[in-house]
């Protein structure tokens, strides 16, 4: 049987990547996508393990022969999710966590419906600039042009938040990570899960009160102050057909 399919996306700086390090250290089972990307490899990272570093030919290629799941343009490079990253999560018996940018998100969401998607919010601009120059700093040097790019798309990826089923705020990084964790737990206990079923009832309670607290819909409060840090609104159609019962 399929496993579950999670999709994260996150304005670029946010720590979506620190966080899907943290939640992988967390929970097992949960295979993580390694994307292709024409962009150039930044400070540490190596071919294999955050990207599959490829030339914009190979990348053509590759989306001629329908070998992406779903693939985009962002911030001027082609990034994409290969198909056989969901075959051998599956054949693994494994969930799958993809992170990718809204329109990559969209694409999935329109293929496979059932997917569970998780966006991530900044605390406030501020915030978000800063995390981005302390990368960029960390990674040998603060490219100006990149950062500014950056944090010119963020506004415009934020007003996407809407359309995912859970919405974090990464401000605490150990509470982000747990609450990316009760997501997990509390959509494997759904079905029959082995892992689940070696937690005990108040642990599982407690992930799922949780989970519960970060769906879109429980999370007007919280994301009030956050959205309008960026001069955005809370929206008011929100899909309650996304709301869950686990108990
Ligand atoms: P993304 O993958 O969303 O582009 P990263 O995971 O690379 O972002 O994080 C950007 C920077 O912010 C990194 O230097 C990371 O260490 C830092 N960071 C991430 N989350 C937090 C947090 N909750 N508090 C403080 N710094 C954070
Ligand atoms: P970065 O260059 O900072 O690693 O990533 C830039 C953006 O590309 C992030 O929003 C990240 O989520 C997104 N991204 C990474 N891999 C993929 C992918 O396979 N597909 C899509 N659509 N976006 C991706």
């Amino acid at each position: 049987m399929a496993g579950l399919l999670f999709i994260l996306s996150a304005p670029s700086g946010s720590g979506k990547s620190t966080l899907v390090s943290q939640l992988r250290s967390m929970v097992p089972n949960l295979d993580f996508s390694v994307s292709y990307t024409t962009r150039a490899p930044r400070g540490s990272e190596q071919e294999g393990r955050e990207y599959h570093f490829i030339q914009r030919d190979q990348f053509q290629q590759m989306i001629a022969g329908d070998e992406f799941l779903e693939h985009a343009d962002v911030f001027g490079n082609y990034y994409g999710t290969a198909r056989c990253s969901l075959e051998q999560a599956t054949a693994r018996g494994n969930d799958l966590l993809l992170d990718i940018d809204v329109q990559g998100a969209a694409q999935v969401r329109h293929n496979m419906p059932q997917a569970i998607t998780i966006f991530i919010l900044p605390p406030n601009p501020d915030v978000l600039e800063r995390r981005l120059r302390n990368r960029s700093r960390a990674e040998g040097g603060v490219e100006e042009s990149v950062v500014q790019k950056r944090l010119a798309t963020a506004r415009h990826e934020i007003e996407k938040y809407h359309e995912y089923r859970y919405v974090l705020v990464n401000d605490v990084l150990d509470r982000a990570a747990e609450e990316l964790s009760a997501i997990v737990i509390a959509e494997r206990s759904s079905g029959p899960n082995p892992y689940v079923a070696q937690l005990t009832v108040s642990e599982l309670l407690h992930y799922k009160k949780l989970a519960l607290q970060c769906l879109l819909q429980n999370s007007a409060t919280r994301l009030q102050p956050v959205l309008a840090s960026f001069g955005l609104s809370l929206y008011s159609d929100v899909n309650q057909s996304q709301s869950r019962n686990w108990f």
